[in-house]
């Protein structure tokens, strides 16, 4: 249908475990999402700043970021950057944001501070996709609430299902109370290295547990998407012909719903 545009669609990457590739997964599935054509906002929400860093922006010399528009109530258009990519933006996050939890507590709606200002814009873009932090704090809440559906990486290492419990349930909880809309989009295995049974093994019991909600695409262990971020750089800039380029590109067709 030429000359439709598709209404926007907001996705959270979550899970409260630290370097399960949440950033890594925001960062290469909005670059391949662009590249693709769709035009993309990043949102970053963790007060590390990983995926703003990650596309190459300087953090100290921008004038707003994310904890702007939650805690002083900056227009959203104000912050949103555009990144060197073609159709690919940005909103950045940065360390301040970190005392963002605390501030917020005596906000009133604080669970909705990115939910409105998100929402309004969503339909300028294809995809927003929203990058948290590694807990289940007032950040990662509101995305949650603020998202449609979420993306949750499951790295392939002995403690994979650990704590898994804890974020499904924050998310039903959330859909109970804050966001009866939202959806569990996908389950993305990562990291995953076919020479251990261990790997073979979360596969399984990853799979046994969340059926068809498993991508197809499994995220294997790449030395070239551990560099791309260091060079300030999405994997298929840095490095297009690697597997963790073609793995990303291989998600971004998945989440577009196209095989
Ligand atoms: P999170 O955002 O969940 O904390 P990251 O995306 O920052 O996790 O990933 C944690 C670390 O693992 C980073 O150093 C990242 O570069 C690296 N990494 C992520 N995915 C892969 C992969 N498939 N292969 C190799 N290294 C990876
Ligand atoms: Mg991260």
């Amino acid at each position: 249908m030429n000359g439709v545009k598709k209404l926007g669609k907001i996705i959270a990457i979550a899970n409260q475990k630290g370097g399960v590739a949440k950033t890594t997964t925001a960062v290469n599935l909005s670059a391949w999402l662009s590249l693709m054509g769709q035009k993309v906002l990043l949102v970053d929400i963790d007060p590390q700043g990983n995926a703003t860093s990650g596309l190459g922006f300087n953090k100290d010399a921008l004038d707003n970021t994310i904890y702007d528009i939650l805690i002083n109530g900056l227009n959203i258009e104000n912050v949103i950057t555009k990144s060197v990519i073609d159709n690919l933006w940005m909103l950045p996050a940065r360390m301040e944001l970190a005392g963002a939890e605390i501030e917020m507590v005596g906000i009133r709606n604080r669970e909705y501070l990115l939910k409105e200002p998100l929402r309004r814009i969503k339909n300028d873009y294809q995809y927003l996709i929203i990058d948290c932090p590694p807990s289940l704090g007032l950040l990662t809440i509101n995305a949650l609430a603020a998202a449609e559906s979420v993306i949750i990486p499951i790295q392939c290492e002995f403690y994979a299902l650990e704590g898994l419990g804890q974020l499904l349930n924050t998310i039903r909880l959330v859909q109970e109370q804050i966001n009866t809309g939202l959806n569990i989009e996908g389950v993305l295995l990562t990291m995953f290295d076919g020479r251990t049974n261990l790997s073979i093994q979360v596969v399984e019991e990853v799979k046994k547990h969340f059926r068809d909600k498993v991508y197809k695409t499994i995220i294997p262990r790449n030395v070239r998407l551990s560099e791309a971020p260091s060079h300030g750089k999405p994997v298929m800039v840095y490095d297009r012909r690697s597997r963790g380029s073609e793995v990303y590109q291989d998600l971004a067709k998945e989440v577009m719903g196209i095989e």
